[in-house]
C-alpha cells in the first residue's frame, strides 16, 4: 500500500531546501492553503486513517477521531483563525539614545527545512500536529512517522504528498537506519516525540549542525488524590485518562499517591469506574485498545506482579490485550515504579500526606504532567509552587493538551521546548529583531 520513496535522505532535503529557497512557502496564503489541504485530507480520508489506527492499535473509530483526526482538525482551525494575528510584527520600545525617529520590532522568519519524527502511540496526531505548526510558520517539512505503527505510517506516506505541496512536504518512512540517515543531514529544526534515550541520540546528531531541537518526551506522570474529594468522580476521570489507548499516552496518569484511607476507598471506586467504562469483560469492549506489539506486551505483563491486583491483571499475548489493571499496596521500589508504564496498569502508592507526596515527586525525574485532585486551595497552590512538571492538571487528566492556547511540552527529563497553537509558531520560527533608524 505504501509507495515508499527510494529517494535518498540527502536528495529529499536538497529538494525541499530548493523549494524553500524559491520563497514559495513564505506567503501566509501558501501556509493557510496547505493547512486547508491537510484539513481536506482529514475530512475526506479520515476513515482510511481510522482504519489504519485500528490495525495498529485496535483504536476504536470514536477514539481515532477524538484523539487524532478531529484533534488535528481543531489545531488546524485554531491556527487558521489566528495565524495572521500571530504573525503580525510586534513593536518594541526604543531607548532615547537612538532618537525619537527610530523604531524597532520583531518579526517571525521561517527556519527553512524542519524534521518531524513521530512515535507510534498517537501516530497520526503526533506527526500531523507538529507539521501544522511547521507549515503555519512557512517551513518545508520532512515527516518521519513511526515504523512501529506501520499501517498509519503507510497511510500518511500515501496521503500527505497527495494533498500537500510535494516539493515542500516529504514523508520518509522507516526505522532506525532511515532515521539515522536523516539525522545526518542538516535541518533547521528537529522536532522529536518519543523516549529520552532516542531523544539524546537526536540531540547529539543535531548538535553536529547546531540545529535546535524540540524534544517531546515522557516519564512517570504522578497523580495526587487528596482526602477531601468525591472519589467516584476522581475514579471516573482517572480511569478515562489512564485507560484510553490502553494506557499508551505520554500524559497518562502513571501512578497515584494517596493516604492509606483514601487509597482503600479509591480502589473500590476504580473498580466501579473501569466496569462502567468497559463492562465486565473489557476484552469484548470495542472501545478498549490493544498493546502496540509483543515486546511491549511482555514488558507490561512483567510489571503486574508489582502489587496486589485490585482489578484486571489478565492478558492475552496473541491478541495483545492487557486488561485495565489497578494495583494496590505498591512498593516504590517495585519494577512498576522504576520506569514509565505506558500501558494499562495503574499503581496506587500510599503516602502519609501532602508533604510526603511532594517529596516523592521531587525525588524523581520532572514529569511531563502532574495531576491533582483536591478541593483545597492550599494543597493546589503548594503542588504548583513546590514541584516542576511539563503541565499541571487540576481535576482532569490529559485535557490540558487539548487547549490550543496552552504550550504543550516537558521540562527536564520530560523534554524541552513546546508547541500547539501560537507556541508552534515560536518553535518553528526565528523571532528576528529589526531596528529602523531613518537616514534623513
Ligand atoms: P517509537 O519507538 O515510535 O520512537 C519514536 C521515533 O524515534 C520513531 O519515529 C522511531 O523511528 C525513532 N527512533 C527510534 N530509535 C531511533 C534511533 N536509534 N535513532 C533515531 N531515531 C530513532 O516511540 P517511543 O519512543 O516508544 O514512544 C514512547 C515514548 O514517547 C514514551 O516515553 C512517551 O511518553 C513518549 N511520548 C511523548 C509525547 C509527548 O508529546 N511529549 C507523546 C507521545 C509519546
Amino acid at each position: 500500500m505504501s509507495h515508499h520513496t527510494p529517494e535518498k535522505p540527502a536528495d529529499v532535503v536538497a529538494r525541499l531546501r530548493a523549494t524553500f529557497r524559491t520563497g514559495r512557502t513564505k506567503p501566509v496564503q501558501w501556509r493557510t492553503g496547505q493547512l486547508r489541504r491537510m484539513r481536506a485530507m482529514l475530512t475526506e480520508r479520515g476513515a482510511d486513517l481510522a482504519t489504519a489506527l485500528h490495525t495498529d492499535l485496535g483504536k476504536s473509530s470514536n477514539e481515532a477521531y477524538r484523539t487524532e483526526i478531529d484533534f488535528t482538525i481543531r489545531e488546524i482551525d485554531h491556527t487558521l483563525e489566528h495565524l495572521e494575528g500571530w504573525l503580525r510584527p510586534e513593536p518594541a520600545p526604543v531607548p532615547a539614545h537612538l532618537g525619537a525617529d527610530a523604531t524597532a520590532w520583531t518579526r517571525y522568519d521561517p527556519l527553512g527545512v524542519v524534521l518531524v519524527i513521530a512515535p507510534w502511540n498517537y501516530p497520526a496526531q503526533l506527526l500531523l500536529a507538529p507539521v501544522v505548526g511547521a507549515l503555519a510558520s512557512g517551513n518545508a517539512v520532512v515527516a518521519k512517522p513511526s515504523e512501529l505503527a506501520p499501517a498509519t505510517s503507510a497511510a500518511l506516506a500515501d496521503l500527505l504528498p497527495a494533498y500537500l505541496d510535494p516539493d515542500a512536504v516529504a514523508v520518509v518512512e522507516g526505522g532506525v537506519p532511515e532515521t539515522t540517515a536523516l539525522l545526518a543531514e542538516r535541518f533547521d529544526h528537529v522536532f522529536y516525540t518519543g523516549n529520552g534515550t532516542v531523544g539524546r541520540i537526536v540531540m547529539r546528531a543535531a548538535a553536529e549542525h547546531l540545529t535546535p531541537v524540540t524534544l517531546e518526551l515522557g516519564g512517570k506522570s504522578p497523580v495526587f488524590v487528596d482526602d477531601d474529594t468525591d472519589l467516584d468522580v476522581v475514579a471516573d476521570r482517572l480511569a478515562r485518562g489512564k485507560f484510553i489507548n490502553a494506557g499508551q499516552t505520554c500524559v497518562a496518569p502513571d501512578y497515584v499517591l494517596a493516604t492509606p484511607e483514601t487509597a482503600a476507598a479509591l480502589e473500590a471506586a476504580l473498580v466501579r469506574a473501569v466496569n462502567a467504562l468497559y463492562g465486565a469483560d473489557p476484552a469484548a469492549s470495542p472501545e478498549y485498545g490493544r498493546i502496540i506489539n509483543e515486546r511491549h506486551f511482555d514488558r507490561l505483563s512483567a510489571l503486574i506482579d508489582s502489587g496486589r491486583v485490585v482489578t484486571g491483571g489478565a492478558g492475552d499475548r496473541t491478541g495483545k490485550y492487557i486488561a485495565p489493571t489497578v494495583l494496590a499496596d505498591v512498593d516504590p521500589k517495585s519494577p512498576v515504579m522504576q520506569e514509565e508504564i505506558f500501558g494499562p496498569i495503574l499503581p496506587i502508592v500510599t503516602v502519609s500526606g501532602l508533604d510526603e507526596a511532594i517529596d516523592f515527586i521531587n525525588d524523581r525525574d520532572k514529569p511531563l504532567a502532574l495531576y491533582v485532585f483536591s478541593e483545597s486551595g492550599e494543597t493546589r497552590d503548594r503542588i504548583a509552587t513546590e514541584t516542576s512538571s511539563g503541565g499541571l492538571g487540576y481535576g482532569l487528566p490529559l485535557a490540558h493538551l487539548t487547549v490550543s492556547d496552552l504550550p504543550f511540552g516537558g521540562v527536564g527529563e520530560s523534554g524541552m521546548g513546546n508547541y500547539h497553537g501560537r507556541y508552534s509558531i515560536e518553535t518553528f520560527s526565528h523571532r528576528k529583531a529589526v531596528l529602523d533608524k531613518p537616514l534623513g
